[in-house]
């Protein structure tokens, strides 16, 4: 009997489970073992500070499909510890020792911590927001709690926080260094348009304000801010953005900067054998400058991507063309129930300008320009149609004088 050659995948969450999806239809060929930290089953992060949050959708809803019978070794609730790119041998926290032919690392994210003087008895009700267990331990402060929760962070997934405990009827507290938050992600138009949609909401929006201490009182909180002022709170919710979850490679021998650099194939560069997908990876963007893209379809195409590079160098497929290089990435999420719509990346914008309906109205979009006045990405605010549209125009980088005619052709 030939022996079946192991790929290794670290990492049970998006860009994990859709690499495993996609070699589990080799398994006669091949022994795909998937680590995963969490306890469960692959599941849609995405519903973790909404859904999940809400109570709308049940751990069950969540799992993603398929995954169940897929055949491949699960072991979960089971951290990496190690991997070394010269033999290829990864090792978990309390063994095993795993040589692979392929390592697929997608590990993702962890959550920036709060940078505040946090009492150790307060430290339980300072939480992260990225997985279900998260969600879980916020649900039960609020159980027992007084309904008011403070968001530390007022970026996209502070401001998708807020509006599903809005939404529950919590009383928030939404504090940002900034003085627009979200203004360098989305610009100054949709900044403006969160902020009032926040007020109008209901939320007590604190901007240009820190968080500087964390008290345990009673069953909740009191939380410092640097102004003087003091909140109570059932819990603190820091969402202060993300950093890549590599520090399990440091000793690997991949070179590790902002994330894991990958070519268009997701292979690691200069590391035969190992590819990189998700939060992670930081992939060829415009010009060539690595890009990690922290959202959900991206690590889902990216762990595509990564199964079939794996496959062809193993001999298994024919090499596909890279799916990471199609298209502009994008995501769409809501905003105290209004939708909001990104296509492209933000990270070279420097100029905007509203090319669809009017920020009072709450219906419009906007298109962000790099510094030669050339559209880097779209926002769209109540509907995601122009900014679609807009798709093939920001993938070749074209002019802001085009979209006239872009949008007149598509009507
Ligand atoms: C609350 C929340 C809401 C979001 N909402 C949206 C949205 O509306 N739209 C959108 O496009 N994107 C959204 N995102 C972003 C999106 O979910 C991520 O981009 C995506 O999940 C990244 O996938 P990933 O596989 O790289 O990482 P993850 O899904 O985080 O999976 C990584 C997995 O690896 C595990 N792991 C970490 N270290 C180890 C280790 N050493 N050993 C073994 N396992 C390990 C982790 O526990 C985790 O299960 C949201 C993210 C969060 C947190």
């Amino acid at each position: 009997m030939v022996e079946r050659q192991r790929v290794v995948v670290v990492g049970g969450g998006a860009a994990g489970s859709a690499a495993a999806a996609a070699l589990g239809q080799f398994l006669a060929q091949l022994e795909v073992v998937v680590v995963g930290a969490e306890e469960r089953l692959p599941y849609n992060r995405t519903t973790v500070n909404k859904g999940l949050l809400t109570g709308a959708a049940i751990d069950q809803d969540v799992v993603l499909p398929g995954l169940r019978d897929l055949g491949v070794t699960w072991k979960l609730g089971r951290r990496a510890r190690s991997a070394d790119a010269a033999t290829r041998i990864v090792e978990l926290a309390n063994g095993p020792r795993m040589t692979a032919d392929a390592v697929v690392l997608a590990t993702g994210a962890d959550p920036c911590p709060l940078p505040a003087a946090i009492e150790p008895a307060a430290a339980s009700r300072v939480l992260g927001m990225r997985t279900a267990s998260d969600s879980l331990r916020l649900r039960e402060a609020l159980r027992h709690g007084s309904g008011h929760i403070l968001i530390a962070g007022a970026g996209l997934l502070g401001a998708e926080t807020a509006g599903s405990l809005r939404a529950l009827g919590v009383e928030v507290t939404l504090v940002d260094l900034a003085d627009r938050p979200l203004s360098a992600h989305l610009g100054a138009a949709v900044a403006s348009w969160a902020h009032a949609k926040h007020l109008r909401a209901g939320v007590d929006l604190r901007t240009r304000t820190a968080v500087v201490a964390v008290e345990r009182v009673g069953g909740g909180v009191n939380v410092t801010l640097d102004d003087g002022s003091r909140v109570r709170a059932d819990a603190v919710v820091a969402s202060l953005g993300v950093r890549p979850a590599v520090g399990w490679l440091r000793d690997s021998g991949i070179s590790l900067s902002d994330g894991v650099s990958v070519d268009s194939g997701m292979r690691v560069l200069d590391h035969r054998g190992f590819y990189a997908a998700g939060d992670l990876a930081a992939v060829p963007g415009p010009g060539g400058t690595p890009l990690r893209t922290e959202h959900w379809g991206a690590a889902l195409a990216q762990g595509r991507t990564a199964a079939a590079s794996v496959l062809a160098d193993l001999g298994l497929a024919e090499a596909a063309d890279d799916a990471v290089s199609v298209g502009p990435p994008g995501y769409s999420t809501y905003v105290h129930g209004t939708k909001l719509t990104m296509v492209g990346s933000a990270h070279d914008a420097i100029d905007e300008a509203v090319v669809h309906g009017a920020v009072g109205e709450g219906r419009f979009t906007v298109a962000l320009l790099d510094r030669e006045g050339r559209i880097s990405a779209a926002v769209g605010v109540g509907g995601a149609r122009i900014a679609n549209r807009l798709r093939g125009l920001i993938a070749r980088r074209g002019e802001i004088g085009e979209v006239d005619h872009v949008l007149g052709e598509a009507a």
